[in-house]
């Protein structure tokens, strides 16, 4: 920096312009994005400096959509999800927009609305190379996918695998009205057992009463 910079002070909180919602240390944030045809970028903040003048920066780490990730977004990435990343910025305080919530992925599960305001993280994001924090997740179904909690599962009771309707020929309607269901695998098991045909069943409401041989 050619200039020297007016003598800053870290101060306890903001008040988002035109509002009453106050900022500190710790919260999250959404802030205009440089185009305004973006989506507002989400960030920590970490600091609040205020300068001689009044005005106030923040220190920000940003939460990177997979859309702004390396590999770009994936098929398992929900529509809420962002990625902690190791980038930091100091921006003026004026972008910030609106505060936000990033949940752990498990109370993201667990809301009982998701609204605008809410946002879930399961990963670091290493901003110069493209990995991820943990590098490796459970994945489910037959499409050995990781959870996106955008999408509809239902669970095998044999098994206690997760699976999508569509891959196991199924409605979300048909899926959501499921009171018991045992996966095409746990099912073939049971009926070899039972030395009858290798009918997959499609309808699991039939097979409710087999006993299941536990894992
Ligand atoms: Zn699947
Ligand atoms: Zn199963």
């Amino acid at each position: 920096m050619a200039k020297a910079r007016p003598p800053k002070r870290i101060v306890d909180t903001y008040t988002i312009k035109g509002t009453n919602k106050v900022i500190r240390a710790g919260d999250c944030v959404l802030m205009r994005p440089s185009e305004s045809s973006k989506p507002p970028y989400v960030a920590k903040v970490e600091k609040i400096e205020s300068d001689s003048r009044g005005h106030v920066k923040v220190e920000v780490r940003w939460y990177y959509r997979p859309e702004e990730s390396i590999g770009g977004r994936r098929q398992f990435h929900g529509a809420k999800e962002v990625f902690l990343s190791d980038h930091y910025d100091v921006q003026s305080a004026d972008t910030i927009e609106g505060k936000c919530t990033v949940h752990s992925f498990k109370s993201y599960t667990k809301l009982d609305a998701v609204g605008n305001e809410d946002f879930f993280c399961r990963f670091e994001y290493n901003s110069s190379t493209g990995a991820f924090n943990p590098d490796r997740v459970a994945v489910y179904c037959k499409c050995e996918m990781p959870y996106n909690p955008d999408d509809l599962m239902v669970q095998c009771e044999g098994c206690t695998d997760w699976f999508h309707p569509h891959c196991i020929d199924m409605t979300p309607e048909e899926a959501k009205r499921l009171e018991h269901f045992y996966c095409q695998s746990c099912s073939t098991e049971d009926q070899k057992k039972q030395n009858s045909s290798h009918n997959a069943s499609r309808h699991p409401e039939t097979k409710v009463d087999t006993k299941r041989r536990r894992r």
